[in-house]
């Protein structure tokens, strides 16, 4: 039984009132993501054996948007092995914006999975000639088994990306000209835009971080998720990949691979100890929330996260 009071939430509390900070702006192109409250904000820390700490607006629902990207490709790697998915998808970064068209020059790869192209193809990868239901349903049962809660699809915000996803809509059909896959483009766009479209509190994300911290075991359920060799793939691209065009600014200040994405989650992995989440809907130009990025260089700083650093 645990007797002693952890002076952790006060300090996450501390933290939240110390990065506080009212600048960026909410995503836009995506006209229902324009509706979020923008004051809100709450900080999760789940360590590798399932202990949570949490503070601020922890209850807040939103979807999940490229945040669901890490997972994806995981699912993909895990159900169609490493060759099958190094073939269709690269891991390189493109230290481009999210949603730029980086594929590869003659073959259309796209360069990685956390970009809007990558992801587009790790979908039509779970896809595999089913139904779109079907991807869908593997994905959302993947995303409530990491967070060891049932979670649902907000059908008004998928609406509304999907009313608006041209850039999306051209990419994917860009990927079918250079036979990156053979579904039809819109299909893998709806798809990937329901993915994106599951809703989580940063008690969720945080939760699916400690997965992978946890070497894809999750710590509460004790559920076998992805094999190790998957998580370390799926971390590897993150730290390289995870922040797109900010994702070395973020390794050298922050040092910790990590997700975020527009509607103003990220999530944050230290292997072995930690899974952090952070929202706040306000965003950078890079699409990445202002308050969630001082939030985690502050725990960064203060608990010594960075793992370049020596023990
Ligand atoms: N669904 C969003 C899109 O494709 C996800 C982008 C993000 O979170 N960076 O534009």
């Amino acid at each position: 039984m645990e007797c002693m009071r952890s002076p952790l939430p006060d300090y996450l509390t501390e933290v939240l009132r110390g990065c506080a900070d009212s600048s960026g702006t909410l995503a836009d192109y995506i006209p229902e993501l324009a509706r979020a409250d923008p004051d809100r904000f709450a900080l999760t820390l789940v360590t590798a054996e399932g202990a949570m700490y949490s503070v601020g607006d922890d209850d807040t629902e939103f979807t999940i948007q490229s945040i669901s990207k890490p997972f994806v490709y995981g699912l993909a790697l895990q159900q169609r092995g490493f060759d099958a998915v190094l073939d269709v998808i690269d891991v390189e970064p493109s230290g481009e914006a999210f949603n730029e068209v980086s594929l590869e020059r003659n073959t259309g790869r796209p360069l990685n999975p956390m970009i809007n192209a990558g992801a587009l193809a790790a979908h039509a990868l779970v896809l595999d000639d089913r139904p779109v239901e079907d991807s869908v349903e593997d994905i959302r049962s993947l995303l409530s088994s990491l967070a060891g809660r049932d979670l649902a699809i907000d059908e008004k915000v998928a609406a509304s990306e999907l009313e608006n996803s041209y850039r999306n809509v051209a990419i994917a059909n860009l990927l079918r000209g250079y036979e990156v896959f053979e579904d039809d483009p819109d299909e893998i766009v709806e798809g990937y835009i329901r993915q994106c479209s599951v809703t989580v509190t940063t008690k969720d994300l945080a939760m699916m971080a400690a997965t992978l911290a946890a070497g894809g075991v999750q710590p509460v359920t004790c559920e076998e998720i992805f094999s190790r060799d998957v998580v370390r793939q799926v971390l590897s691209v993150m730290a390289t990949c995870g922040m797109y065009d900010a994702a070395g600014d973020w390794l050298s200040t922050v040092g910790i691979p990590a997700k975020s994405g527009v509607s103003g989650g990220i999530i944050g992995i230290l292997p072995g100890q930690l899974g952090i989440a952070a929202y706040s809907p306000r965003l950078d130009e890079h699409g990445t929330s202002v308050q969630g990025v001082a939030a985690f260089g502050r725990l960064s700083r203060d608990m010594n996260l960075h793992l370049m650093d020596a023990p």
